[in-house]
This record gives structure tokens, C-alpha cells and sequence, in this order.
């Protein structure tokens, strides 16, 4: 469960204030995907990052899995971050130097649960994703769609209760673009993660049980099939 509670964001810039996001109120239920959509420079990724607690909020609260991120620490919202938030990005961001195994390993790692059991569930992940049989390959070696495949596994190995996608059918073909959100789609539901994907194409939205657009700093529900009550 995500709530946000009259979150208002402000960057500073030549010493003005200029606010890109303005008391959005918003609460997202365990399971739901929710697609955001908005011009660029509307704030989407803004609200990604105050979400994942990479950066705070000018004012208002988020409580994310029952946290209230607005009176951590750094260090607490480090630890946060990497418990509880999967990411996947518009260029994958896989490490180069490792290969396709070592990068699901990542996340358990840095949790320290790289053990036995962490790495059975890595296997079977890479196994559902269609590529168990690249383990040992080099990222760059993989298509950008088994790329993302790989990422999309990176970003769940470690049971987050929230992954986010921040434009990732971007670097891809339509066709491709679409497996890969498919496969999000199920893996995700499967497992009652809370999905938040920033997306241009509209065929995502076709997926998702709520559409919600930035326009002016305001948060505007398009669509809603699961109750948000
Ligand atoms: P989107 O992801 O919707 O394209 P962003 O959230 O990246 O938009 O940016 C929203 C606005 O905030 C833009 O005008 C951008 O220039 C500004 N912005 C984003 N990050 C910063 C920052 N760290 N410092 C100053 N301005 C920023
Ligand atoms: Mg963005």
C-alpha cells in the first residue's frame, strides 16, 4: 500500500523555487498496476523518485508497506531502497562486467541473502523469463528485449513490495516492447507486487488498473477499475 498525502515538490533553481509537484493526494492498493502518464518534464520521474525515497518531498507525507519515508534517515532509506523497491529502466542498466546471473545475484547481495535458497529462487526466475540458458553470457551479448527480460528479474529476485518502470519499453520495438510488458504484467500480478510504470505507448495502458497523468503539478485519475477506497 502507497500512500501520498499532500506531497509537494519543489526543485531550487537560480534561487527561485519552482514547484513540479502540488498537494497530490493518491493511495494505490497491494497489487495494482498503476500507469503514469504526462508530458516530458511534467514530473513523472520526480514522483518515482520521491516514491523510492532517492529524494523527499518539499512537504506532505509518503508511506510506502506501512514506512513513512518523509522522517527517515539517509541511511534508513538506503536500507529501504533496497529491500523493498525494484527498479527497471528505460536502458536496462544491467553491469556490463558481470554476467546475466551475476546480476540477478546483485540484490541479494547487497540484502545478504545470496545464500543457497537466494540462488535457487535466481535460477527460477531467470527460468521464467525465458533465459536460463544465458546465465553465463555477457549483458551486451542479449537483444535489448532479453536485456529487459533479465532486468525485469533483477528487479523482483529480492521480493520488493513495489517495483518501478520508468519508461521501459522506451529503447525497444513495438513487438518486443509488448513481451516484455507482458511478461512484467504477469510476474508482477503473480506475485501481488504494487507496479508504477512511467510509459509514452499506449498500449500499456491497456494493462493497467489505474491511469493517472501529471498535468501541472496535479496528479488526475483517467480511468479507475480497481476501487482505490
Ligand atoms: P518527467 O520524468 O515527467 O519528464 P521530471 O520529473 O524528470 O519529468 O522533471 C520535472 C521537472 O523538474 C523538469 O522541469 C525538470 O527539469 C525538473 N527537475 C527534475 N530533476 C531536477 C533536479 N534535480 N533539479 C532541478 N530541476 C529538476
Ligand atoms: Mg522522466
Amino acid at each position: 500500500m502507497i500512500i501520498l498525502n499532500d506531497v509537494s515538490k519543489a526543485y531550487s533553481e537560480a534561487g527561485q523555487q519552482r514547484w513540479v509537484l502540488r498537494n497530490v493526494n493518491a493511495h494505490f492498493l497491494p497489487g495494482e498496476c498503476t500507469v503514469l502518464l504526462g508530458r516530458s518534464g511534467s514530473g513523472k520521474s520526480t514522483l518515482l523518485n520521491l516514491v523510492s525515497a532517492i529524494d523527499s518531498p518539499t512537504s506532505g507525507m509518503i508511506y510506502v508497506d506501512g514506512t513513512n519515508l518523509t522522517t527517515m534517515s539517509e541511511h534508513e532509506r538506503t536500507l529501504f531502497r533496497r529491500r523493498k523497491i525494484g527498479f527497471i529502466f528505460q536502458f536496462f542498466n544491467l553491469v556490463p562486467t558481470l554476467s546475466v546471473f551475476e546480476n540477478l545475484l546483485l540484490p541479494l547481495e547487497l540484502n545478504g541473502i545470496a545464500d543457497a535458497n537466494g540462488r535457487r529462487h535466481a535460477l527460477d526466475l531467470l527460468e521464467q523469463v525465458g533465459l536460463a540458458d544465458r546465465r553465463d553470457t555477457a549483458p551486451d551479448r542479449l537483444s535489448g528485449g532479453e536485456q529487459q527480460r533479465v532486468a525485469i528479474a533483477r528487479a523482483l529476485v529480492h521480493n520488493p513490495v513495489l517495483l518501478l518502470a520508468d519508461e521501459p519499453t522506451g529503447n525497444l520495438d513495438i513487438d518486443t516492447g509488448r513481451q516484455v510488458l507482458d511478461l512484467l504484467d504477469t510476474l508482477t500480478k503473480q506475485t501481488g507486487k504494487n507496479l508504477f510504470m512511467v510509459t509514452h505507448s499506449p498500449e500499456v495502458v491497456g494493462l493497467a488498473d489505474r491511469v493517472l497523468r501529471i498535468v501541472d503539478g496535479k496528479l488526475q485519475e483517467q480511468r479507475s477499475v480497481v476501487s482505490s477506497q
